[in-house]
């Protein structure tokens, strides 16, 4: 019996994995979203670790498993996301700064007018975009001074969230490389903290986490700190890797997109540190032993996101389903499109500054064509990651791997297919991402080994294009208009 903790922007999921890597329990929460101001957004640390240890408890239960009988834990994160927190308590000393914050932009514009992008984005693989913790820690320290000092003492110090539920479960301050390498202090080569990032973004390297590799050894659960558990956590991985991982994309080539509150395309490039391309990222796949491996990634901040507007900022729908009846309702999107550009836009884009856009109202729009426009959104952005990753591996696409929660949407996947041209291919276990951490930690403690997790993985639908070229095309140019008119927009 693996636990696997899959700790979202949204909410937390946890799952009961067995010996034959069914999910056998399950349990979910979701959290409060802070913002306050525009674009900023935050997380309550100590919710997220609250709503954790319940919904990890939940899934035992409703798995009718002991928390004693547990095997060991895996744990799968929001990644970028930054905490800040005491280790003599555990108590956090500020809201975590989550990943689609804006409020670094200016940190950027100074380190890009200072001249350091070339060296960060050569370093790290990101590119320097507020979306990394290193500039939140930069902010953190710059606006906090009673934490620069603690952070020099050591009675202050900072992880993303694999870290702060590892503290929390373990008591220990570490993290992994597929983490470490969303920071923008991890140097891709030599696989260690960069001390030279860290003096230019003035981190004390005392206050970051060990590195250890993805599988392995991350400590054991203190007594008493969930039921009677008390087995080691032994898989660790950002979400976007867990993913990669839980989709069987083990060897160099093969990728896959997730459709959660962001959409992500990763594709394994091997042990080799990747060369640099336009308009993507290079990151940690995983490290095994003192095997790394490393992908490409195009990353899109809004996808789902823009799909939870609808439901809490403008109310025009009670729940994500409700969007596939609404779009099907229409048999054009009647020149009406919406850039869910609330985070500025990443891949390909790279722009902190641009900001949402609806294009193309007219008298008879309805709440349909927003509906609509949103889930087409999520499909255009998706189509623009997969044509940077293909222009980087000089390769066309053959199928697009999914997952995620608005996988679950028919509509979305049909249309996805049409304007990408090639198959959409979506598991028979959506939860891809946990599932990850759960075969990550199976690993980990000898109870699984890689290749039955390649023998695992089993398809569930296919969505084959069934659009004229002609259309799509169309259909994309109408959509690139509106991006166009969404870029740099100076609040
Ligand atoms: P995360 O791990 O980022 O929290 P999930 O993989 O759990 O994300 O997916 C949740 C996201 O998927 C939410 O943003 C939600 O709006 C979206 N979503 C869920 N179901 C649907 C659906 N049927 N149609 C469209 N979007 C959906």
């Amino acid at each position: 019996m693996i636990l696997a903790i899959d700790q979202g922007t949204t909410g937390t999921t946890c799952f009961v994995v067995d010996g034959e890597g069914e999910l056998i329990g399950r349990g979910y929460r979701e959290f409060a979203q802070h913002f306050p101001q525009p674009g900023w957004v935050e997380h309550d640390a100590a919710e997220i670790w609250a709503v954790t240890r319940e919904v990890a408890l939940e899934a035992c239960d409703d798995a009718g498993v002991d928390t004693a009988d547990l095997r060991a834990i895996g744990i799968t994160n929001q990644r970028e996301t930054i905490c800040v927190w005491d280790p003599a308590t555990g108590e956090p000393l500020h809201r975590a700064i989550v990943w689609q914050d804006r409020r670094t932009a200016g940190i950027c514009d100074r380190l890009r007018e200072q001249g350091h992008e070339p060296l960060i984005r050569e370093r790290t693989g990101l590119v320097l975009d507020p979306y990394f913790s290193g500039t939140k820690i930069a902010w953190l320290l710059e606006h906090a001074p009673e934490l620069r000092e603690r952070a020099l003492r050591g009675t202050a110090v900072f992880g993303t969230i694999d870290s702060w539920l590892l503290f929390q479960l373990t008591g220990e301050h570490v993290t992994d490389p597929s983490n470490a390498s969303r920071t923008m202090l991890y140097r891709l080569d030599t696989g260690t903290w960069d001390e030279e990032l860290c003096e230019l973004l003035g981190v004390p390297p005392r206050a970051l986490p060990e590195i250890r590799p993805s599988i392995g050894g991350f400590g054991t659960v203190r007594p008493g700190v969930l039921g009677d558990a008390r087995c080691p956590v032994a898989g660790v991985a950002g979400d976007q890797q867990a993913a990669l991982y839980g989709q069987a994309c083990l060897d160099r080539g093969e990728g896959k997109n997730t459709y959660g509150t962001g959409s992500f395309v990763l594709v394994n490039t091997g042990d080799q540190v990747p060369a640099q391309r336009e308009g993507l990222l290079r990151t940690v796949a995983w490290r095994i032993g003192d095997r790394t491996m490393f992908a490409y990634e195009a990353s899109v901040f809004a996808t789902g996101a823009a799909v939870q507007w609808l439901r809490d900022g403008l109310r025009i729908i009670d729940s994500a389903g409700e969007t596939e009846p609404m779009a099907a309702s229409l048999s054009s999107n009647d020149g009406v499109y919406l850039v869910p550009a609330f985070a500025g836009l990443g891949s390909p884009h790279w722009d902190p500054y641009a900001r949402g856009t609806v294009t193309g109202l007219t008298r008879g729009s309805t709440r349909e064509h927003l509906a609509r426009a949103t889930l087409e959104s999520i499909a255009y952005q998706t189509l623009d990651a997969v044509r940077a990753m293909e222009a980087a591996a000089h390769e066309p696409l053959r199928v697009l791997k999914a997952d995620g929660g608005a996988t679950a949407n028919r509509w979305l996947m049909q249309f996805q297919a049409d304007m990408l041209g090639v198959p959409v291919v979506v598991p028979a276990i959506h939860e891809t991402t946990a599932l990850g951490a759960a075969y990550m930690a199976g690993v980990g403690v000898g109870a699984w080994n890689q290749r039955q997790v390649t023998r695992t993985w089993r398809q569930a639908a296919a969505y084959e294009p069934a659009m004229s070229r002609d259309h799509a095309e169309t259909l994309h140019a109408g959509w690139r208009d509106a991006v166009s008119r969404s870029l740099r927009q100076v609040l």
